[in-house]
């Protein structure tokens, strides 16, 4: 068997070398690594009662309101809570705080991309609430008047919005009339898009949410963790009374350095990065759509992902998986559910995709495109930060 650090140090040498292109995640800058790899990673610091339970906490003291401030200050929402260790557990403490046992919610389905953990085996079987699938029309989006017929009729106490396969924003102003006939909440499990929204593009109507969570590494420049915002005293004081010894004991204090730097470099820079991530999408998407097909042209997307239709693949000898292999043996690496991501490349000062698009579709065709795969690597160059 070998050392750990040498599996690191291979794992940092494929990565460096590679074109990542999975919409789940994200490259973190070396101020966040400096911030990740401190004297904080084997900490602890909780205030309970105005009073730390440790001593020496003074800067992490400091850090945890500098980092709640400053994320609100991003988000422009009262309250932000940046101890979750990730967008699962955000999601965890906002459904334990305000859902309670019994209680229903409805969610989008996990057919058209809804996330798994709010499907009936998985948060809602743990915590015993009940979840129903949003209705959606044939095109895998929401049915507004559907909802607002079934949330009559379900009277549910959340409206869970929120995809991991999420390219189109919600009419907000719809759900916020079924959610007031109904005396619901509306939560917005914002983990896909938290970089989009940051950076002004996307669900741009979001305050109309009551409570907004999620992941900060996915479009978000940061470690992996979770944030949830609001501007509701109320939810804000039911969440912060779910946090220690329920839904966590420590927070991993440099991961949230990681993400106070991240916070950062979002307010700086997020508004350069968003619609550049975007147009890289819809450029990527057009590039390839004629020998690749992606979904809901000509518009194809609203984020950092498109979508492959599998019924496509299949037709042309290929399934997610298959897909997923053969790129990533030229040095792509896509995910295999049939989605592509922008976020990371453009991170990595990617603004032209047309040679990328070339490079997949001759990928596709069965040609090796390792070489200029390695060129395209060696011209990347991570950007939005200070260095
Ligand atoms: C990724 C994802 C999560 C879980 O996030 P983690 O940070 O991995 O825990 C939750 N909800 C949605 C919609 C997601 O896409």
């Amino acid at each position: 068997m070998r050392n750990v650090i040498e599996i690191v140090r291979d794992a940092d040498r494929y990565r460096s070398s590679v074109i990542n292109l999975q919409a789940s995640e994200n490259a973190v800058s070396p101020n966040v690594i400096r911030a990740i790899g401190s004297d904080f990673a084997s900490r602890y610091s909780h205030i309970e009662n105005g009073v730390n339970d440790y001593g020496g906490t003074r800067f992490a003291e400091e850090l945890e309101d500098t980092v709640s401030r400053k994320t609100s200050e991003l988000f422009g929402l009262k309250h932000a809570e940046v101890r979750p260790l990730s967008g699962h557990i955000a999601a965890m403490t906002v459904l334990a705080a305000l859902v309670r046992r019994g209680e229903s919610v409805m969610k989008i389905p996990e057919s058209v991309g809804g996330y798994t953990g709010y499907s009936g085996n998985y948060l809602p079987k743990m915590m015993n609430f009940k979840s129903y699938d949003i209705p959606v029309t044939a095109d895998g989006f929401v049915d507004y008047d559907g909802l607002a017929k079934q949330a009559e009729y379900i009277r549910p106490k959340m409206i869970l919005l929120g995809q991991s396969i999420f390219v189109k924003s919600y009419d907000m102003a719809r759900i916020r009339e079924v959610c007031d006939q109904n005396s619901c909440i509306i939560g917005y499990d914002a983990s896909h898009v938290m970089g989009l929204i940051a950076g002004g593009e996307f669900q741009k109507d979001l305050k109309k949410a009551d409570i907004i969570f999620g992941s900060t590494h996915k479009t978000f420049f940061g470690p992996q963790g979770g944030l949830i915002l609001t501007d509701d005293d109320d939810l804000y004081r039911r969440v912060e009374e779910n946090i220690t010894w329920k839904t966590m004991d420590n927070y991993n204090i440099a991961r949230m350095a990681g993400v106070g730097v991240a916070i950062e470099e979002m307010m700086k820079y997020g508004r350069e990065y968003a619609p550049r991530v975007i147009r890289n999408a819809r450029n990527l998407a057009k590039a390839l759509d004629e020998h690749i097909h992606i979904k809901y042209g000509p518009w194809y997307t609203e984020s950092h992902q498109i979508l492959m239709e599998p019924g496509w693949l299949s037709s042309h000898g290929y399934d997610f998986v298959r897909f997923s292999r053969v790129m990533e043996d030229n040095g792509i690496i896509v995910d295999r559910i049939g989605r592509i991501g922008t976020a990371e490349i453009t991170r990595m000062g990617v603004d032209d995709v047309d040679e990328l698009a070339a490079m997949m579709i001759d990928a596709f065709k069965g040609v090796d495109v390792k070489d200029r795969v390695n060129k395209f690597v060696r011209n990347m160059k991570m950007r939005y930060y200070e260095s």
